[in-house]
């Protein structure tokens, strides 16, 4: 849409309110409103000011007035609130140079496209993550409950203590691990999914599938069809925004935590990526492992290779590390494989179209920036594209079933946050490449997130209580 057509489609909606939102450096939305009689064709040119100077990432600037330029083809009517809101995405502009902040992941991840192109190797890349979450009725802090410290009081699922005296009533309640997928009433969460779905394609959303996921207490699921890099990371915002709003409204929390409850399984966002010069995948070649191409297994070289300091951005949280443990689907090993789940990177095998073929990342969850994180990972497979480096050979075997010596040998993700960062000190010169990272941002990003670690360390956590009070 032109800014002409936003504002004829604002008021043919009757919207009252527009929403100007963007992202802080760490992946929230922000935003703020106006009425509907300060849309103007002027605003798209010259952009609305803002206050940046309490925004998380963006306060070290010297000026902390900030303009916001709305992107014309993000404009759609939020679907989930009562007065009628158009809600537009936009970037960050500072006003004293006019030119777009360096810190606004927006700018780093059209950066990173523009940077694709340059290289010539492929005119667009595409992306498909697949974010899970976990939806509860309501979280409280058990300390004796010997899951670890969480109690998931939740209809939904079964999280019980089961120490409730009488016989239980196990009528349509998913058992431990059972809640992938049987039908109603066993799976209480279909209508809200469907709802979720309902107002995803409201937003302007390509849904392609909603399904309960492995998660006990109500994990699910909602993939979407793949996009381009900011497209996607866009759409990725409105995502959460829509999951989280619709569960809200009906009594619910969604969380995209990584991993919420010890012993079950945690909350990933595999990323689909592929490379296209035109409308030829470039990852595609009959002759290839599973069907790869050369040029798509370097790409899966650069991104085993740069793994540990992508998770910097792509698992951000002390929690993500949490979830990157063996036994629950979640991915250990840096290695490539067509058939396991266990592996860093897999190649789905669903289909034989070639421009079906894609890389599976499984390392990423949804608690990342995924403006950064998208960026991160092209940035590394183009690294692995052009340095021709050659992935350790894909190993098709369970790797959660090897002998314990093999395992010891293979090389593994990242054990904490900590370790993430300081892979991200000391290798990160191939996110410099074309200025797509500056180094203020990388810097800026190390010191929020080792003050995070920090935090974590410096309190008594809960199951220490359970280990060591009696010491
Ligand atoms: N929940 C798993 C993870 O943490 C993934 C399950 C799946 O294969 O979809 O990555
Ligand atoms: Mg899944
Ligand atoms: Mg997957």
């Amino acid at each position: 849409m032109t800014p002409k057509e936003v504002i004829a489609r604002a008021h043919e909606a009757g919207v009252a309110i527009v929403d100007l939102r963007f992202v802080d450096l760490l992946g929230t939305w922000q935003h703020f409103s106006i009425p509907v009689s300060e849309l103007s064709e002027k605003l798209f040119l010259e952009g609305a000011g803002f206050d940046g100077s309490s925004i998380r990432g963006f306060q070290h600037i010297h000026e902390s007035d900030m303009i916001l330029i709305p992107d014309p083809s993000t404009a759609v009517v939020d679907p989930l609130l009562k007065v009628p809101t158009m809600s537009i995405t936009c970037s960050v502009y500072d006003p004293v140079t006019g030119q777009p902040y360096s810190r606004d992941p927006r700018y780093v991840a059209q950066k990173a496209e523009n940077y694709l192109r340059e290289t010539g190797i492929a005119t667009v890349s595409y992306w498909g993550p697949e974010a899970e979450f976990y939806i509860f009725n309501s979280i409280r802090f058990d300390q004796d409950s010997h899951y670890g410290f969480y109690f998931i009081d939740s209809e939904e699922g079964i999280w019980n203590s089961g120490n409730d005296g009488g016989v239980p009533n196990l009528g349509y309640r998913p058992r431990f691990k059972e809640g992938y997928f049987p039908v109603p009433p066993t799976d209480k969460l279909q209508d809200l999914r469907s709802e979720i779905v309902q107002n995803l394609i409201a937003a302007g959303i390509d849904v392609e599938v909603h399904h309960h996921e492995v998660g006990t207490a109500g994990q699910a699921e909602i993939d979407m069809a793949f996009k381009s890099l900011t497209r996607m990371a866009d759409q990725l915002m409105m995502y959460k925004y829509v999951v989280k709003n619709t569960c809200y409204q009906k009594g619910y929390v969604a969380t995209f935590m990584p991993k919420p409850i010890f012993g079950d399984n945690g909350s990933g966002m595999h990323v689909h990526q592929s490379l296209w010069k035109e409308d030829q995948n470039l990852f595609f070649s009959p002759e290839g492992y599973a069907g790869l191409s050369d040029l798509a297994r370097w790409y899966i070289g650069g991104i085993l290779l740069h793994s540990p300091s992508i998770l910097a951005f792509a698992a951000p949280t002390t929690n993500s590390y949490r979830r990157l443990v063996p036994g629950f689907e979640a991915p250990v090993y840096l290695m490539y494989s067509k058939r396991n789940r266990s592996a860093c990177v897999r190649i789905p095998m669903y289909s034989n179209n070639p421009k079906a073929k894609r890389i599976e990342y499984r390392a990423p969850d949804p608690s990342c920036n995924p403006y950064l994180a998208f960026a991160a990972m092209l940035m590394a497979g183009l690294d692995g594209i052009k340095n021709k480096i050659e992935p350790p050979a894909p190993m098709d075997q369970d790797l959660y079933e090897l002998p314990e010596e093999a395992i010891t040998k293979l090389p593994s993700a990242p054990s904490s946050l900590a370790e993430s960062l300081s892979a991200l000190e000391n290798d990160h010169d191939y996110l410099l490449q074309g200025d797509v990272f500056t180094k203020d941002l990388i810097e800026t990003w190390l010191s929020i997130k080792k003050k995070e670690v920090s935090e974590i360390n410096r309190r008594p956590h809960p199951y220490e209580f359970f280990m060591y009070h009696d010491a």
